[in-house]
């Protein structure tokens, strides 16, 4: 199996989270647990979590005063290189807090674009991520002239930021502009291949990060895609032929979601989504196992909704049906008598690791 060398050694990070009105402690824990993932897709060992409870947060330094100075008593003893926020941090944020605790600090935005940069493989994945990463700099540039980051390296560092320290908004703006021209060619060429495909059948595979579509993809199509245990194994959309029922289809693999991703990711991943929007069939694939699948499932919705593709014929493929956790504490007879009645979409309860009720699905498919 691949792997993706991400940094050299591991960094060793504290992650920080916030509840306030609209984020309650449980919901903040949860985003923690999947920060943690983030940072160690991305290379770092993760020490400890702090939460703050905060109503109204600090304009200056995001946390407030005594947890600041409690993470910095931390950083000390504990030989941390890393502060990651689950929330986006302001320019002068990033500066006030990286003065307290003079060590490397990223927020969630930054940690997915490094994942993203490093996973890239193509050159169209290349430039939609490189896309990103200028328009997430754009408004933060002030931060990089005193950026400490940048002279020790590691995660958050890949962007074309430590290249650019001393330039200015102007040559990034143009840089930008070169890249979405960049893109539209590819663009194109991408719309003249998809006419091609006009009467095939199309499938897609689409879910949240890790659910395990690449896996799936892989089954059906008896191929060898990348499907690892890590956040966004899969960068671009890959397209396989799959002939069953003497009928010859499209399936292909996207990129998966994940909650508060980088607004500038959606933007510049548009035409990779394009791709959903130009199925026929989405196959919603729904890790089974992890206990928020339910919000999993909200934020892929919205997702599709967003980009216009919620009224495509979906079927949702809840996976990983073989997990212990999942005969013991959900009772999957309960669960897909209130999924099977829900709404007018199909679901399907599967294995794609173990190959169970893979028949089924292609049945549902396929009617
Ligand atoms: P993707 O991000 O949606 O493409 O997910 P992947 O296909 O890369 O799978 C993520 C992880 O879940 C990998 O470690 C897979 O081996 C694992 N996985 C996928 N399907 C199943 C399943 O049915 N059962 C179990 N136990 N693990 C699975
Ligand atoms: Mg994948």
């Amino acid at each position: 199996m691949q792997d993706v060398k991400i940094s050299n050694s591991l960094e060793r990070a504290v992650l920080v989270g916030v509840t306030h009105k609209n984020q309650n402690e449980l919901e903040t824990l949860d985003y923690l647990d999947e920060l943690e993932l983030l940072a160690k897709t991305a290379g770092a060992f993760v020490v400890k979590k702090y939460i703050q409870k905060k109503y109204f947060l600090s304009p200056s330094t995001f946390i407030g005063k005594g947890k600041i100075n409690e993470i910095k008593e931390f950083i000390v003893a504990n030989k941390i290189n890393l502060v990651v926020f689950d929330d986006e941090l302001s320019a002068s944020q990033f500066r006030n807090i990286e003065k307290e605790f003079k060590c490397k600090v990223l927020d969630r935005s930054n940690l997915i674009l490094d994942i993203f940069a490093l996973r890239a493989k193509t050159s169209y994945a290349k430039v939609q991520v490189e896309l990103a990463q200028y328009a997430y700099l754009l408004p933060r540039l002030t931060r990089m002239w005193t950026h400490l980051s940048k002279q020790q390296g590691g995660i958050g560092t890949k962007g074309p930021g430590e290249k650019e320290i001393e330039t200015d908004r102007r040559i990034i703006r143009k840089k930008i502009s070169v890249l979405k021209q960049k893109l539209q060619k590819i663009d194109n060429q991408r719309k003249v291949q998809r006419k091609s495909r006009k009467n095939l059948l199309k499938i897609s595979l689409v879910g949240y990060t890790n659910s395990g579509k690449s896996t799936l993809m892989n089954l059906l199509t008896k191929s060898s895609l990348l499907a690892e245990d890590k956040l966004f194994a899969t960068l671009d959309t890959t397209v396989r032929r799959l002939y069953f029922n003497n009928k010859n289809m499209l399936i292909s693999d996207t990129v998966g979601f994940i909650r508060k991703l980088p607004h500038q990711l959606i933007e510049s991943f548009k035409s990779t989504l394009d791709d959903i929007l130009d199925a026929d069939i989405l196959l919603h694939v729904v890790d089974l196992s992890n206990y928020n699948f339910e919000k999993h499932i909200d934020v892929v919705n919205k997702t599709l909704l967003d980009i216009g593709a919620s009224k495509k014929k979906i079927i949702l493929v809840f996976n990983k049906i073989d997990k212990k956790n999942i005969m013991e504490n959900l009772k999957l007879a309960e669960l897909k008598k209130t999924w099977m009645n829900k709404g007018e979409n199909k679901s399907v309860f599967i294995s794609a690791y173990k190959k169970i009720n893979i028949d089924k699905l292609k049945k549902i498919i396929f009617n």
